[in-house]
């Protein structure tokens, strides 16, 4: 058994060239090499900006770059063809599929409607203001550029809940249809959080049930993915998901990965969620997130010790995918938290070699980011690698301290020359002893990141004494190990 790792595998800033889907199916290799066996790619159906959409503002989910709408046949990552070759280099190279499902809001509608609706107060989105009145809304998707090809399913005001545009009187609001209600299991920030843009679904209508079924059916069936990655779900009834789970993993006849997008830094609306789906998903470690920031923005006054406390990874660490930044995440985009560089190796090290969930890495981080000249993250391909081949066996933590902090591995049969020390420090340098395991007495170890010089050999009581320079993390390895890494490397 091999530790899994999955790859956002987009940023926001990618070019708007075309050729995303191409260049991923060129890496795939690379990819396995490099550890890899999940792999997240971002939405493929047509959004209402055409072929400069990221894929969040979703106009057709049938059209996977294959029609002539919103000004261009291609999505901004390529065509339909070029997608499903990109799914197929990767699974011949034994890396799963997980694609990103957006079912929360549509955009980019074809007509509009009048509706009669109820004004909300932004703030508080149960408080209504002032009398129902006719709205002219964007509800109307009848997507006459793919002529009823594969589905004619067209939508209408009835199957969303609101929306935030009226046409008629030309006023942004939240605008809530009358006859609807928010969903009632939902996120409650702004009071209720049912509608976050465009035209919100109302997912408890029967045709929308239905007609998101059938899509995920044929979405399935025509692209085999591996599972998904499921966009915003604490805009949507938390009831909702867990059936459409169930009917696609019915309909592909196995079990396929899910996990969901919760942005919220309180862990118990995480557990809340993980609770009503039954565990039948993972959850992205938002609240990891929001430590690392924390510790990175803190001078060095973070309380190391306190870490894990309140996140997913420190209380179900099954159900917990970390990761360190995302597409939103990074700048210029919606939840700005972009992790500063001097701690990415510290949040890497951290997600990665810890015994804790399937850790995603952020293509941004990994490849860098040209639009805001950011260089990919010194040292996380050999992350990857020690991940892939040494990070195994049992862990000890010592988090222990308020500055300097670290774990270790022990390291198992299974896996050679297995076994790893990690010590980081938002803080000055420091030193650690730490329990490597009795078995490995006598052996020495060496700091794989560069900064300490200095073998470790670890005691006859199996403890060692390891390093850390300020600001930084030490990953040790056996002396074997590390010749490997540098070896590959070479
Ligand atoms: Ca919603």
């Amino acid at each position: 058994m091999k530790n899994h790792t999955m790859m956002q595998y987009f940023e926001w800033y990618l070019p708007e060239n075309g050729l995303h889907w191409r260049r991923c199916a060129a890496q795939a290799e690379e990819l396995r090499k490099a550890g890899v066996d999940m792999v997240w790619l971002p939405p493929a159906y047509k959004g209402a900006a055409g072929a400069k959409s990221v894929g969040y503002d979703v106009y057709d989910m049938y059209d996977l770059g294959e029609f002539d709408q919103k000004g261009s046949v291609r999505t901004k990552y390529g065509t339909r063809e070029e997608y499903l070759e990109a799914v197929r280099s990767l699974q011949q190279q034994g890396i799963k599929v997980l694609t990103d499902i957006v079912l929360n809001h549509r955009m980019g509608a074809d007509g509009a409607e009048t509706v009669m609706a109820e004004e909300m107060l932004s703030t508080d989105r149960d408080q209504e203001i002032g009398q129902d009145r006719q709205i002219t809304a964007w509800t109307r998707f009848d997507f006459p550029g793919r002529g009823g090809k594969y589905s004619d399913f067209q939508w209408r005001a009835r199957h969303f809940s609101g929306t935030d545009w009226d046409e008629g009187g030309k006023r942004k609001g939240i605008f809530r249809f009358a006859g609807k209600n928010w969903e009632r299991k939902i996120d409650h920030e702004n009071g209720n959080y049912d509608y976050l843009m465009g035209t919100d679904l109302d997912t408890d209508q029967p045709e929308v049930i239905r007609e998101t079924a059938d899509w995920g059916k044929w979405y399935l069936d025509t692209v085999q993915m591996d599972g998904f990655r499921l966009d915003a779900v604490k805009h949507i009834g938390f009831d909702f998901y867990r059936e459409w789970l169930k009917a696609m993993r019915a309909h592909a006849g196995r079990e396929l990965f899910a996990v969901g997008e919760y942005w919220s830094k309180d862990v118990n609306r995480l557990k809340y969620y993980l609770d009503t789906l039954e565990h039948s998903l993972s959850l992205f470690d938002v609240p990891l997130h929001f430590h690392f920031l924390e510790a990175a923005t803190s001078d060095g006054n973070y309380d190391m010790s306190r870490l894990y406390e309140n996140t997913l990874t420190g209380l179900d660490p099954a159900h917990a995918v970390p990761f360190v930044d995302n597409h939103d995440t990074q700048p210029g985009q919606a939840l700005y938290s972009f992790i500063p560089a001097w701690f990415k190796p510290l949040a890497y090290a951290l997600i990665l070699l810890r015994d804790t969930g399937i850790p995603c890495v952020f293509y941004g981080d990994y490849y860098g980011i040209p639009h805001d000249r950011t260089a990919p993250v010194p040292g996380l391909k050999r992350l990857l690698k020690v991940r892939e081949r040494f990070a195994y066996g049992k862990e000890g933590l010592f988090f222990d301290d308020p500055s300097v902090v670290g774990f270790t591995r022990e390291g198992d049969a299974e896996h050679p020359d297995s076994g790893a020390a990690v010590l980081l420090t938002d803080s000055v340098a420091g030193s650690k002893r730490m329990y490597m395991g009795q078995q490995h007495a006598g052996k020495h170890m060496m700091d794989i990141m560069g900064e300490i010089p200095e073998t470790v050999t670890v005691g006859s009581d199996g403890w060692a004494e390891f390093r850390v320079g300020g600001g930084s993390v030490s990953v040790w390895l056996f002396e074997n190990a590390a010749a490997d890494i540098y070896i590959e490397e070479m």
